[in-house]
């Protein structure tokens, strides 16, 4: 079938605007793929988690879980859960607006289970590396190490007279060039104008073109604070390890008490002339109390708006209904201004004010996986242009960004990488 304009940007970029809604959907993985000269990221590994729920279905309740969910109704909700109640109700127009809209465009539905194969062949999908035999590192525990200030990386990139091929085929050794450094607390970069690849252990990683990234625990945040705040960062992106009662999220990385968050320095991180600050964050009342009440005021940041990420299905549908309370298919981006040198929170004189709570659609990667929402706010940052860009709690490196936190290089492995 021939493709619309709008479904031809999609393939191109990843992006669909929704018609008379202030919604897009998203697809990460071709959004990513923009970073990649010599790579594509692998749809079947990105989408490894909601895919699976849906092929297999909605898991069973368990019968005793049944039995306590019959015995708390009918529920009253307690003082919290009422607040919560009229947030959600602030979002929810906005939330059924941009689903219906999808849900109108029938060509776009019709594609969306195909992302997950987008690309790649129909029988068996070429891995770029054998991870299924390599042990993969784990680097929260071993940046705990007495030893990790000697775990280095090596550094493989093509020398410039070499041929594209030759980077990504057999690799003869004497078109490449090696450099070796710490991986842990040093700031290592790719600063290149092409992909990099880099072994650690026996493990091969990815590193997209005109990346930095800082390996460390939040003790070492200040490392990446300029000597003058005219090189700071205009958009900071920040994605914290709340704590919650959700055993799962606990195994799969460490979570941080709020009053530790109280300290990060976004000030001293920020641009002289302000900074566009994104935050991730849960739907849980006392968690966004604190963010309104001491973080944002304590970070120095004037909040703006707000954006939602609507989970999705890959046959369109929420990922859990709408209105439950403790499992909304929604998490928000709270967005805001640090003050810049002039006093002001933000010239909008200068760039391009944020349109308020715009949804972005999207069907979730793996276990707190954020869509790649960087480029949508770029556009809107105060200070120089091209915007630098920072994001703190990465597990992810982006093209032109410095990503900090205690594992940012964690899908980078190849096993999440194909050849392009
Ligand atoms: N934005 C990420 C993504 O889309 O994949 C998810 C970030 S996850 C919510 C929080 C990250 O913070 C995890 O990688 C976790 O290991 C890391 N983290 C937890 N405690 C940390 C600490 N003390 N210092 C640095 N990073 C930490």
């Amino acid at each position: 079938k021939e493709e619309t304009g709008e479904l031809k940007e999609f393939f191109s970029n990843g992006l669909y605007h929704l018609p008379k809604s202030r919604a897009l959907v998203m697809d990460p993985v071709r959004v990513l793929n923009a970073f990649y000269t010599n790579f594509r990221v692998s749809p079947s590994m990105y989408y490894c988690r909601s895919f699976e729920s849906i092929s297999h279905g909605e898991k069973p309740v368990s019968e005793s879980r049944r039995k306590r969910k019959r015995k708390r109704r009918p529920y009253a909700l307690n003082e919290r859960e009422l607040a919560a109640e009229m947030r959600h109700q602030e979002a929810r127009p906005f939330l059924l607006d941009a689903h219906k809209a999808l849900l109108e465009e029938i060509d776009f539905m019709s594609i969306l289970p195909s992302l997950k194969r987008n690309g790649c062949p129909t029988n068996g999908i070429e891995s770029l590396s054998n991870a299924e035999q390599v042990t993969e590192p784990s680097f929260v525990e071993l940046g705990h190490l007495w030893q990790a200030p000697y775990y280095e990386i090596s550094l493989r990139f093509r020398d410039q007279s070499t041929p594209s091929e030759d980077f990504t085929g057999a690799e003869p050794i004497q078109y490449c060039k090696e450099v070796s450094m710490s991986l842990f607390n040093n700031l290592v970069s790719n600063w290149t104008d092409d992909d990099m690849k880099a072994q650690f252990l026996d493990n091969l990683y990815i590193l997209p073109r005109k990346c930095r990234f800082h390996m460390s625990d939040l003790r070492q945040i200040h490392h990446l604070i300029p000597a003058s705040s005219d090189d700071g960062f205009n958009l900071i992106v920040i994605d914290p390890p709340w704590e919650n009662r959700n055993v799962h999220t606990k195994s799969v990385y460490p979570t941080l008490p709020n009053r530790y968050l109280l300290s990060l320095p976004v000030k001293k991180l920020a641009h002289s002339e302000g900074a566009l600050v994104a935050l991730w964050v849960t739907n849980r009342e006392k968690l966004r109390v604190f963010v309104e009440k001491e973080l944002l005021p304590a970070w120095g940041v004037n909040q703006e708006t707000i954006f939602y990420w609507l989970k999705i299905k890959e046959d369109g549908s929420l990922l859990s209904d709408l209105d439950l309370i403790h499992h909304r298919p929604y998490e928000c981006l709270v967005l805001g201004y640090t003050q810049g040198k002039g006093g002001n929170f933000c010239d909008q004189q200068k760039y391009t004010p944020l349109k308020g709570d715009q949804v972005v659609i999207s069907i979730p990667g793996d276990h707190s996986r954020k869509p790649p929402i960087g480029n949508l706010l770029t556009n809107h940052v105060p200070g120089p242009l091209p915007a630098r860009c920072l994001e703190l709690f990465a597990r992810e490196l982006m093209a032109g960004w410095t990503s900090w936190g205690n594992e940012p290089l964690r899908f980078q492995h190849s096993r999440f990488f194909l050849s392009k």
